[in-house]
């Protein structure tokens, strides 16, 4: 069953929304256990239309620009709530604890500075790093596991050897 979380908006407006972008700004991914944070990474990226504009004033001319859902193939990273309307980066969502930006806190409005704010984001420092540690996530667990498990039949051999041995002296 999902849970109704609250976020504040600009202080001012709260929004109940059960989206895991909202659910992921109220409770942080690193505060997770494992198993939800297994079942978050596994999790199909939502791909909601945001209903999104943002007008825009060039040399006299005025146009508005909207969000498209094609966002989602150009950037594999981008997600976004369609309650607070806002577009955030999944990775820096889930790894970036370190520095808030408006990918993983605020949110994105601004489209027309989108492609602009875009470039910048993706070459960040920290943007790179959050998608390495999404990516390997689970081998690094995997990894892990296959080491635990290496030590415990380590321990299970070194046992069996060792009641052969007292069978043997026996
Ligand atoms: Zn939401
Ligand atoms: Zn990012």
């Amino acid at each position: 069953m999902e849970e109704l979380c609250t976020v504040p908006v600009n202080n001012i407006n709260v929004v109940n929304c059960v989206c895991i972008v909202c659910s992921l700004l109220k409770k942080g991914f690193s505060s997770r256990n494992f198993e939800e944070k297994t079942d978050i990474i596994n999790s199909s990226r939502l791909k909601d239309p945001i209903n999104l504009e943002t007008k825009v004033e060039k040399s006299a001319k005025k146009f508005t620009r909207h969000f498209q859902v094609g966002f989602y193939e150009k950037y594999e990273w981008l997600i976004g709530c369609k309650t607070l309307k806002k577009l955030f980066c999944w990775p820096c969502l889930l790894f970036n604890i370190a520095e808030k930006t408006h990918w993983n806190s605020d949110g994105i409005t601004d489209l027309n500075n989108f492609p602009k704010s875009v470039k910048g984001h993706v070459n960040s420092k920290s943007h790179i790093s959050a998608r390495i540690k999404e990516k390997t996530f689970g081998t690094y667990r995997i990894e892990h596991s296959l080491d635990n498990h290496l030590k415990i039949s380590n321990k299970l051999h070194n046992e069996r050897v060792k009641k052969i041995g007292t069978s043997y002296n026996d």
